[in-house]
């Protein structure tokens, strides 16, 4: 299959250029194309990078002007063709990719929605002001310019703002007259001057306007295409585009932790001792139920016994250490016939021989555990007060612990177990926790390092 539109046709079909050198495009109406189905899948991957990378960005808390460095960063890097030509028909194609993966569930949607919004804000800040009328133009925006005769009446108002925030006596002469629900962050942050429910916007600030308009069409642009995927897509696609969209949405960009790293190997006797000094809460709460209830339902198994793998437990010991817990509970005999078969499927001596993956930290956090079940992230699917009595086990309290409950609060799970780790092994962790066998690897190379040094210390 190729690509039938040209670059052109696609750009106006989807909205795209806006005028202008950037072309960015405002992905109003889906183009009428063909895709090679390796590109539908690896156009949206590299957008997804960027994607993921803006969310990590905002997550560490990086400042306006570092996250325009990082978003032009990462676009370089990932969204450039190797054909010039194709770069806007990339930027259109991974977006409407992305936009099936990520309209089927709320949460999804959300985070789609926030990635691709600050995307667009800040490439349309580095847009010429003439790209910038264009795309006003485009959205359709209803303001018109102020009049001179209103400019005139509320110019000292306008100039108290600007100089409230810093800016030069001189006001800027083009102003828009807009609802000022439809400035909120403008508003919220003291940067218009406020009249009888009116927010008087200065030509600088329309990016303002805009994004509000791009974020109201991809919400709701995000509901339909859910809708149509239910009702249709997702049934006539289920040999072809489905398992491409279902993979996406879990994707891991990381390194592969099917294999154990630096060919590891871990044993059945020191696990216990392993999970207190490396595995991730996850791991480690999943370890303390199966010591308690000598059981783990379908979820748990498959995310601790994969986890256990890519750590390095050979499935000879697996299959000793899941009988030793199970046959507590449903006898050997039974766990023979039930449970040994999922387990060499897992390491991929079963069924279709595939060799499984652990989950990677995303996959986990969007897991939706139902009663009973102990898989899940702890910081996402936890109760405050069980989390923080978790996290008091690992030694974690006072002021890191209070940090750490703060990300949660916003939702930022990953980086609060970064900063478990980071409390629990006393130095920093810059890549930031993506996969619970990374937490796992990393924590074992800060510990031998450390035993090392005991060493060499005693040795002299
Ligand atoms: Fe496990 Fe990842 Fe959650 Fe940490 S962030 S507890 S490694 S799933």
């Amino acid at each position: 299959m190729e690509i039938v539109r040209s670059h052109r046709q696609l750009a106006a079909a989807a909205g795209g250029g806006g005028g202008g050198q950037g072309a960015l495009p405002t992905y109003r109406t889906a183009p009428q194309l063909e895709v090679r189905l390796e590109e539908f899948e690896l156009f949206a991957i590299d957008r997804l990078r960027v994607l993921k990378g803006i969310s990590d960005g905002l997550s560490r808390g990086k400042k306006p002007q570092e996250m325009e460095k990082l978003v032009s960063e990462l676009w370089k890097t990932h969204m450039r063709h190797q054909d010039p030509a194709e770069n806007l028909n990339k930027d259109i194609i991974s977006h409407f990719v992305l936009r099936l993966v990520y309209c089927r569930t709320e949460e999804l949607r959300k985070w789609f929605l926030s990635m691709e919004t600050t995307l667009f804000r800040y490439r349309f800040r580095i847009e010429s002001p003439e790209s910038q009328r264009m795309l006003m133009t485009e959205f359709q925006l209803p303001y018109k310019a102020l009049p001179h005769s209103e400019f005139e009446a509320v110019k000292d108002k306008l100039t108290q703002v600007a100089r409230s925030m810093g800016q030069s006596a001189s006001v800027e002469s083009v102003f828009f007259k807009v609802p000022f629900q439809e400035v909120p962050d403008l508003v919220a942050s003291r940067r218009v001057y406020l009249s009888k429910g009116y927010a008087y916007v200065a030509m600088s600030q329309v990016v303002s306007l805009v994004v509000t308009q791009f974020r109201c069409n991809i919400s709701k642009a995000l509901v339909l295409t859910n809708r149509k995927w239910t009702a249709t897509i997702k049934e006539q696609e289920k040999d072809r585009l489905t398992p491409i969209v279902e993979a996406l949405s879990n994707a891991y960009f990381g390194p592969d932790y099917s294999q154990p790293k630096d060919a590891a190997e871990i044993s059945l006797k020191d696990i216990d001792q392993l999970a207190a000094s490396s595995f991730p809460l996850c791991m480690r709460h999943m370890l303390d139920k199966l010591r308690e209830n000598h059981h783990l339902k379908h979820g748990g198994r498959m995310q601790f016994g994969l986890f256990l793998k890519g750590a390095g437990l050979k499935l000879e010991d697996a299959l000793a250490f899941w009988r030793a817990e199970f046959s507590q509970k449903v006898g050997s005999e039974r766990f023979d016939k039930e449970y040994a078969y999922s387990i060499r499927h897992n390491y991929g001596k079963e069924g279709k021989r595939t060799d499984y993956t652990p989950y990677s930290c995303q996959k986990i956090i969007s897991a939706t555990p139902g009663v009973g079940d102990h898989h899940g992230c702890p910081y996402r699917h936890f109760g405050e007060e069980n989390l923080r009595a978790a996290l008091n086990r690992m030694g974690v309290s006072g002021h890191a612990l209070e940090e750490i409950m703060d990300k949660v609060k916003n939702r930022h799970y990953q980086l609060a177990c970064t900063l478990t780790f980071e409390a629990t092994h006393g130095v920093s962790c810059d890549s930031g926790i993506n996969h619970p066998n990374q937490y796992f690897s990393e924590s074992q190379k800060i510990l031998r390092a450390k035993n090392q040094t005991v060493e060499n210390r005693s040795a002299t």
